[in-house]
């Protein structure tokens, strides 16, 4: 045996059992398949526990609440595992991937979260191979972030983002190359390996906020948008298009920002597109929101855009504050591009 994992089951689809309305989250399930499992024995596999969360749920449910338990879980048995893998269902998972990075910083093991788009239970799966390789990476790995792992690739965590509802490669990381690479070996790829400059776990709280993310379409109706401008909102993340554009030519959208930025309300841009960033700088459109007091997101997934601002109303610090830090890369979440 090499090293040893704690594996947190906080439920989804690899560890759910099929009911005549669909797959439900089923506790001791995890454990039964495991005790069945007897490659788990051998090398490279190492130690592990489980703790499985009460109840399980299938992620849609997950909120910041669940963000917080795991992060406590890790912290508290961080000396006795070399490494933590998290089972997750898919849905949400790069929106707790994304949360834990700013969560916990300084992480000094790794944190890898994996689930399945087909449960252990299935003759056909992908559960088995998810949480074996994952167990193996959380064990022995130089990760010592947040990661990502599913269909052969870990990523960054606050990279990730559910691009496929059926395929196993259910996860990209359009922005940022995967930490590691699997196939008949793990190939890390050591120099996108996060350096950190906290010297110890920190677990900062991220709590429930008024904010909302939504995508901007052709045909917006502005008292539609003014409506949701309106307190008690706190902070949107504008899905804008391609480079960071929207109507620079309806003057009614932009005052509506001016407005709201002046009255305390942070907005944030990020692309509508998968691949490739935006500046808000490349066109006139953009540039009209930049001026009307719209943070660019850069390359930012829009879990990460979500997450971040979460995480810093949850900081206690002032709305400048926030503005200041929603622009720069805190944990590896963004890339700027040279020249802006
Ligand atoms: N609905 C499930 C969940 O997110 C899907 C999955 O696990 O793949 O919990």
């Amino acid at each position: 045996m090499s090293g040893r994992v704690l594996i947190i089951n906080t439920g989804g689809t690899l560890s759910m059992k099929p009911t005549a309305d669909g797959y439900i989250p089923s506790s001791g399930f995890l454990a039964d398949q495991m005790s069945q499992m007897s490659e788990l024995e051998q090398a490279p596999m190492p130690e592990f526990e489980i703790l499985e969360h009460d109840p399980l749920i299938d992620s849609s449910d997950v909120t910041p609440d669940v963000w917080m338990r795991i992060a406590n879980e890790i912290r508290t048995n961080m000396n006795r595992f070399d490494g933590f893998v998290v089972l997750h269902g898919t849905d949400t998972m790069a929106y707790t991937a994304s949360a834990l990075a700013f969560a916990m910083q300084g992480l000094p093991k790794p944190v890898i979260l994996t689930g399945a788009q087909l449960p252990l239970g299935q003759i056909r799966n992908d559960a088995r191979e998810n949480l074996k390789t994952a167990m193996v990476m959380a064990a022995n790995s130089p990760i010592a972030e947040i990661g990502l792992y599913f269909g052969d690739h870990l990523y960054r965590g606050c990279r990730s983002t559910k691009v496929s509802a059926t395929s196993f490669d259910a996860f990209g990381s359009p922005n940022f190359p995967p930490l590691a690479t699997v196939g008949t070996s793990i190939s890390y790829h050591q120099n996108y390996h996060k350096i950190d400059n906290a010297d110890s776990l920190v677990v900062h709280p991220i709590q429930h906020s008024d904010v909302l993310a939504f995508r901007l379409f052709p045909g917006l109706g502005m008292d539609t948008f003014r409506h949701i401008l309106r307190k008690p909102m706190k902070g949107i993340v504008i899905e804008t298009y391609g480079d960071g554009n929207g109507p620079s030519r309806n003057p009614d959208f932009l005052s509506a920002i001016r407005e709201s930025v002046d009255n305390g309300m942070v907005i944030m841009g990020c692309t509508q597109c998968l691949h490739g960033g935006m500046t808000q700088a490349g066109y006139a459109a953009g540039t009209a929101l930049t001026k009307a007091g719209v943070i660019p997101g850069w390359d930012m997934t829009i879990e990460a855009c979500v997450t971040k601002m979460l995480y810093l109303f949850s900081q206690g610090i002032s709305n400048d504050e926030v503005k200041t830090r929603l622009g720069e890369n805190l944990v590896g979440e963004l890339t700027i591009p040279t020249g802006s």
